[in-house]
């Protein structure tokens, strides 16, 4: 076995079961483990690299601020923080952000902002959060308490009270859990953890409706299919909504471990000097890194890029899905997808892996692609054929 893996396999805490490859360097679209083997990567290290690996720009401008200040902590103001703050609420249309660390988080800070909308619009405790069945938030003991998977609850219970699952595109189903104490609805845009589902037009803007009509704070998880990866900066833009909060991480940073919180309208205003905070969050490094993003984004027109490629995959793969009876259903959005298989999809994973490509699961059936948004046609016609030949 390979010494980097017996090593690591004594010293880690073992919650992950890790595929058998050392990585050590990538060049745009392409990984290199510590045996020289290259792979073209479709996982983006789960939704985060989405320049891709090594990119001069972003790396110039991280090595700039390193050379300046790295970090302050939030007894005072810094530069890049407050650059990347402007450039996160305009295109996320949001009026204030928090910075934080992960997407966990995050989540964390969204839950402390629809407890406290609660508490100050009803002096009570007993705010209800109602989230999804199947959605994934984290894996902190909030964002734990509202993802929709019993098997991840289950060791650590008893999760936050108060907390309620309705079926993801099932309006009625979120309908019939409202009650005057519902301060939050929480969902992911498009489901990632849980199989790749894309929340329906009908659903997202009833959800939407609903929070308008009772005073109830919406709050979107973008962080998986957030930051451009739909063809829009957020998906919930591809619906024409609006949340009242947007939580994202993943590729906010391209890398550098970044989160967000952003508030709008009666979400702006409830956390006060002493709610909230964290040493990192807005730290220089992150704030330069985030900043970089959007500005790497415009200069390389990546919103146009991943609608481009988002017609040529969805052509690619309803060509491939016709061919092969293995694959039951293609679902997502822009350049997040999933191929749902009718048999586990792990072997399928690894034989792309021993092909030189990497793609990541969605639960057990689910390939999930999730290609760093640099990528190109190309890329695509090398994936495709490898899944003719291996499905
Ligand atoms: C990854 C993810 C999270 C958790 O983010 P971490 O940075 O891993 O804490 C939350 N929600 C969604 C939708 C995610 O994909």
């Amino acid at each position: 076995m390979n010494p980097y893996i017996e090593q690591a396999n004594q010293q880690f805490v073992p919650v992950y079961n890790r595929y058998p490859i050392v990585l050590d360097h990538g060049e745009g679209m392409y990984l290199y483990d510590t045996e020289g083997n290259r792979y073209l990567d479709f996982g983006s290290g789960i939704g985060v690299c989405a320049l891709g690996y090594h990119d001069p720009n972003y790396t110039r401008a991280l090595q700039e601020q390193m050379e300046k200040l790295l970090h302050t902590s939030n007894l005072f103001y810094n530069v890049p923080a407050i650059e990347a703050a402007k450039l996160f609420n305009q295109a996320s249309d949001m009026e204030q952000v928090f910075f934080t660390n992960s997407g966990t988080e995050a989540i964390e800070g969204a839950i402390k902002i629809a407890k406290k909308y609660h508490f100050l619009k009803h002096n009570n405790h007993n705010g209800e959060i109602i989230a999804m069945k199947k959605s994934f938030h984290g894996r902190s003991m909030g964002a734990l308490s509202v993802t929709g998977k019993a098997a991840y609850q289950e060791p650590f219970a008893p999760m936050l009270a108060h907390i309620k699952f309705a079926d993801f595109n099932d309006l009625e189903s979120v309908k019939r859990l409202i009650t005057d104490n519902t301060c939050a609805i929480f969902m992911e845009t498009v489901q990632g953890e849980g199989g790749i589902y894309p929340a329906t037009d009908y659903f997202i803007k009833g959800v939407r409706k609903l929070c308008d009509e009772n005073e109830i704070l919406m709050v979107s998880d973008e962080i998986q299919c957030g930051m451009g990866r739909s063809g829009n900066m957020f998906a919930y833009q591809l619906y024409d909504i609006v949340p009242d909060i947007v939580v994202s991480a993943k590729a906010l940073g391209c890398g550098v471990p970044v989160g967000a919180i952003g508030t709008r309208g009666a979400a702006t205003g409830v956390l006060r000097a002493g709610d909230h905070g964290t040493t990192y969050g807005s730290n220089p490094l992150a704030a330069a890194a985030v900043t970089a993003v959007f500005q790497l984004y415009q200069q390389y027109d990546i919103l146009a890029n991943v609608r481009a490629m988002t017609l040529y995959l969805d052509k690619a793969l309803s060509e491939l899905a016709a061919q092969k009876v293995v694959i039951k259903e293609v679902r997502g959005l822009g350049l997040m997808k999933g191929i749902e298989l009718s048999v586990p999809a792990a072997h399928f994973i690894n034989a792309l892996q021993e092909a030189g490509i990497i793609v990541i699961p969605s639960g057990s059936h689910v390939i999930r692609l999730l290609p760093p948004l640099i990528l190109q046609k190309e890329h695509i016609d090398v994936l495709v054929n490898a899944l003719k030949t291996i499905l």
